[in-house]
């Protein structure tokens, strides 16, 4: 065999002060991990943590101008801080966990939030709420150790601040992620994890600019089309 029939593009994510681009093989994303937003959504704090997936393609490097999608009136932000690995493994001790970070980077987790809440009632898989074009927007990645958690996260909608949180409120910490989501799953060079968003979502309108920030990671502008 040689070649491929086509080209394909692969997946990436900036990184700061460096020309070179990080490639992005899996993007996964923890559900539910600040006590606050479990109980903002009146779900049970006690669950161990729920992984799902985002597809590649659907991160936007860098923000900018995202679409309002279609198939929700309800459009939600979620604030997060994302870790990218530089290698994986299977059954990864948490002790043994942060050796596997590239780099840190401030994210959003998109969501169709009235999807996501019919999916629930219905017992239904979460795809169609979390994993659609330009869900996953995401600023470029600081190299590890260039934040040490715990830090603030807040998001702003139009200059108001609407989640104002801190990596500490954090119910599983970015080592036990890591730990537990390879358990799930091999771990690899190139995978992405969304770890979480504290309190304070909401929806989006047309117009709308938000501004995702953490402590200690460039900034994420996005504004929504
Ligand atoms: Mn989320």
């Amino acid at each position: 065999m040689s070649g491929f029939i086509f080209p394909l593009s692969q997946p990436w994510i900036g990184i700061v002060a460096n020309p070179a681009r990080f490639p992005v093989r899996r993007v996964w994303c923890v559900g539910r991990n600040y006590l606050s937003h479990v109980r903002e959504l009146g779900n049970d704090e006690r669950e161990s943590p729920l992984f799902f997936s985002k597809q590649p393609d659907m991160l936007v490097p860098g923000g900018g101008t995202i679409r309002y999608p279609g198939m929700t009136k309800n459009y939600h932000y979620e604030v997060e801080l994302v870790v990218a690995l530089k290698s994986g493994g299977e059954n990864v001790s948490v002790a043994d966990a942060d050796a596997l970070i590239f780099g840190h980077a401030a994210g959003l987790d998109m969501t169709r939030r009235d999807i996501q809440k019919q999916m629930q009632e219905k017992g239904r898989p979460w795809e169609a709420a979390k994993s659609f074009e330009q869900s996953g927007p995401i600023g470029p990645l600081t190299p590890f150790p260039g934040l040490l958690p715990p830090v603030r996260i807040r998001l702003s909608v139009n200059g108001a601040v609407k989640q104002d949180g801190d990596t500490a409120q954090m119910i599983w910490s970015v080592p036990e992620i890591i730990s537990q989501l390879s358990r799930q799953v091999s771990l690899a060079a190139g995978d992405v994890i969304f770890t979480g968003t504290p309190e304070g979502v909401g929806p989006v309108v047309r117009g709308d600019r938000l501004l995702a920030e953490i402590d200690g990671l460039e900034p994420l502008a996005v504004t929504i089309a």
